[in-house]
């Protein structure tokens, strides 16, 4: 069946789609045209009939959105479809305000034609950022602009407690929010495996949070639509619609701050798995029988590479006194001042000791990145996260090491970066996914 994002078709709006969908609407498009003729649409059933304007006001909308400014003869020759077809669409997004007039283009013999582009402060998206410390809540436009915000701690909140926390701060938030008619619904992101079709955290140990059906339980409270996803999703997401990626179409995006998780992105869709836990970078893997991990395997990557690793790493040897470390100097001794802004600022003043838990770091999280090169070929690895944000050191000894790992002729194509998005990507990984499901036509094989 088709579908928009994880829900139903026929109870979504209009839909963005990658290239690859792009190119099959387009044929999809065409090929209805041929088949009924644009007046002769009339004739089909009311189901199909706006299965097809959703489909025109996608890609239509897909093109002003890449195109835009862009007249409507020009969108028609984009699409190869007829002018009559584009009005049609236009005129809907125009009563939708997600497009809008603006300008004169250039004649190319007769009347100047008006120009349109995507009107993405119309509409509005509440996102919300869950983690194991605090609930970050936004409203965002539909370009993932920030135009309010509020940080709660959670004071490590966990199971019924966390989630009538996170119910209670979001419906507050709502209450006071002046422009709900506009708002196209909430999107909340956490780590985890999340059934993303459902609305449920399926796996949580650190929130303590088991199949618990979390869109529903907002749903009830609020009366909005509720998405969720997990986080590494989420991020990937940000960056093909809002970063500096929207032009690749497999990604890899890896995050690491108490844990390490991945979102996989193949062919402009994020890649679920069957269960929801494609990804879990943080279990797999790099030392054969190494240290106990929580899920109950061993050696696996997050025992290696998250922040706690690198905090203990850090406090055992200030203990031993073994290494002299500037970063005893930056907290005073204290090391509940201990952060992974002081381990970054460590890392800068070329520190030993900091340098020295950073190689440890690039030799596990070389083995991982080349086992992800290996499998999925992506055309870029993104990395974020409290520990590596803005270390460019990390990156470019990443680079070397994976090179020198990989097969030969993929070593010239390894393209590792940070995120552009910066320290607000989680809030922008949550419009992103409110965005993927409300505006984009996705297939899924089965209902
Ligand atoms: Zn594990």
């Amino acid at each position: 069946m088709v579908r928009m994002g994880n829900k139903s078709l026929i109870t979504r709006d209009v839909g963005f789609i990658s290239c690859e969908m792009g190119c099959f609407f387009r044929y999809f498009l065409q090929l209805v045209e041929k088949v009924c003729g644009g007046a002769d649409l009339k004739k089909h059933r009311t189901g199909d009939l706006k299965f097809i304007q959703q489909l025109n006001e996608s890609v239509v909308l897909e093109v002003i959105r890449e195109k835009g400014p862009i007249s409507r003869s020009k969108i028609a020759k984009v699409l190869e479809v007829s002018p009559t077809t584009v009005t049609s669409a236009v005129n809907l997004l125009m009563a939708k305000e997600l497009v809008v007039e603006d300008g004169i283009g250039i004649s190319s013999g007769g009347r100047k034609p008006v120009l349109l582009r995507f009107n993405p402060t119309a509409h509005s998206i509440i996102g919300v950022s869950v983690t194991n410390t605090k609930i970050t809540i936004a409203v965002l436009d539909l370009h993932g602009n920030i135009r309010k915000r509020e940080v709660h701690p959670t004071n490590y909140a966990k199971g019924k407690v966390m989630v009538e926390l996170l119910v209670t701060k979001v419906s507050q938030f709502v209450q006071l929010y002046e422009d709900l008619p506009h708002c196209q619904g909430i999107s909340v992101v956490l780590p985890g495996i999340i059934d993303a079709q459902h609305g449920t955290v399926s796996y949580n140990s650190k929130l303590d949070l088991f199949d618990v059906p979390l869109a529903k339980i907002i749903e009830e409270q609020i009366h909005l639509p509720v998405f969720i996803d997990n986080d590494a999703n989420a991020l990937v997401l940000s960056e093909y619609y809002f970063g500096s990626f929207t032009h690749y179409k497999n990604l890899i995006y890896i995050t690491i701050d108490e844990g390490i998780g991945s979102g996989i992105m193949i062919n402009g869709q994020i890649f679920r798995g069957s269960n929801g836990s494609s990804g879990e970078i943080g279990h797999t893997s790099v030392v054969p029988d190494g240290m106990k991990c929580e899920c109950g395997s061993r050696g696996c990557l997050e025992n290696y590479v998250s922040w706690p690793v690198i905090y203990a790493k850090i406090v055992a040897a200030m203990m031993a006194n073994a290494i002299q470390s500037t970063m005893y100097t930056m907290i005073g001794g204290d090391i509940r001042k201990l952060t992974p802004e002081v381990f970054l600022k460590a890392l800068q003043e070329e520190d030993p000791l900091a340098l020295r838990i950073m190689q440890e770091m690039v030799r596990y999280l070389s083995i991982a990145l080349k086992n992800y090169i290996h499998l999925f070929d992506p055309e870029a690895i993104i990395l974020s996260g409290s520990v590596v944000q803005g270390n460019q050191l990390l990156v470019e000894q990443l680079q070397q090491a994976v090179k020198k790992k990989v097969i030969p002729n993929l070593r010239s194509k390894i393209n590792i970066q940070l995120t552009p998005l910066g320290s607000e990507n989680r809030m922008v990984g949550a419009a992103a996914v409110l965005f993927n499901n409300k505006f984009r036509f996705t297939f899924a094989a089965s209902d």
